[in-house]
């Protein structure tokens, strides 16, 4: 613990690790932890290979379970073959590992429901461009308000000329401890409070550097954002690549909420806001209904 005040607390290298073995709390053997460990390594190695290669339909890897965190995954039945197979997304959590392991109701989403209510909630908001982009533009802003509020008053000039002054001061007081006109002691004295103020200031032109960084990084991503959605084109044929370009993620809370995350800024948290599909599309829950999500 770094401060027992306000329990703020610090990671430390191994090596300065006290550890205490307490054999009484052993629940398994040596030989049962690793082996343990390395199921874990193979299991996580292939979830992973299975993440990064699962490319191959239009919604992998892109729906997500809001209960578990897990991926959609793609089911296919021919009911009849006159007629096409039926194609559907679910929890894959729930579906290889039992309603047990995932909280949520079982929520089945059509294929053909999904593409169609994406085409609508796109051509809506394209309809509407002049309003979904100023919605967008005051998203961004307001970050950049909140990472320019960090830095507000700052007079960049000023703040490096007395980061000069400082470092000059400092290399003074050197030399006159080296020519012992004051005793080492006194030197160092003297140079805490300077120490102090430059390590400041260094914090603050660097935070004054970042902001100004990530402004112009989320000025960027917008306009490339903006771009790409104009010239989206949902009615032809779209790759999942392509569709992810757009969409980040598409999140299944309930039936009533799907909502759709785009992909404006890559790693800007708060940039990337939910439109719910059921605010634009109607829900329809008559299980006669082929276009039907939901069973
Ligand atoms: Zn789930």
């Amino acid at each position: 613990m770094k401060d027992i005040f306000t329990s703020q607390r610090q990671k430390n290298p191994k090596e300065e690790w006290y550890v205490s073995e307490r054999p009484e709390f052993r629940i398994i053997s040596d030989e049962q932890f690793e082996k343990a460990q390395q199921i874990k390594e193979k299991n996580a190695k292939q979830y992973c290979q299975r993440e990064k290669r699962s490319n191959k339909h239009l919604f992998s890897n892109l729906i997500k379970c809001n209960s578990c965190g897990f991926s959609y995954r793609r089911y296919q039945k021919q009911y009849s073959p006159n007629r096409p197979p039926k194609v559907w997304w679910t929890c894959s959590k729930r579906s290889s590992y039992g309603s047990g392991r995932c909280d949520s109701e079982y929520i089945r989403i059509d294929e053909d429901w999904l593409k169609s209510a994406l085409n609508t909630l796109f051509k809506s908001l394209l309809d509407d461009r002049e309003s979904f982009f100023t919605l967008v533009e005051t998203r961004c802003n307001s970050i950049i308000k909140e990472y320019i509020r960090n830095t507000s008053g700052i007079v960049l000039e000023e703040v490096e000329n007395r980061l000069d002054e400082l470092k000059q001061e400092r290399e003074r007081l050197k030399t006159l401890a080296v020519k012992a006109l004051i005793t080492m002691d006194e030197a160092e004295h003297d140079m805490i409070p300077i120490n102090e103020e430059i390590e400041k200031l260094s914090f603050r032109l660097n935070e004054t550097n970042k902001t100004r960084e990530i402004t112009q990084k989320i000025k960027a991503s917008i306009q490339a954002f903006l771009n790409t959605f104009s010239a989206f084109d949902f009615s032809g044929n779209i790759t999942n690549e392509e569709l992810k370009k757009v969409v980040k993620e598409i999140r299944v809370v309930s039936k009533n909420e799907i909502y759709v995350y785009f992909n404006i800024a890559e790693d800007i948290e708060g940039l990337n806001f939910p439109i719910n599909i059921s605010d634009v599309v109607e829900i329809d829950t008559d299980s006669n209904n082929r276009a039907q999500r939901c069973t």
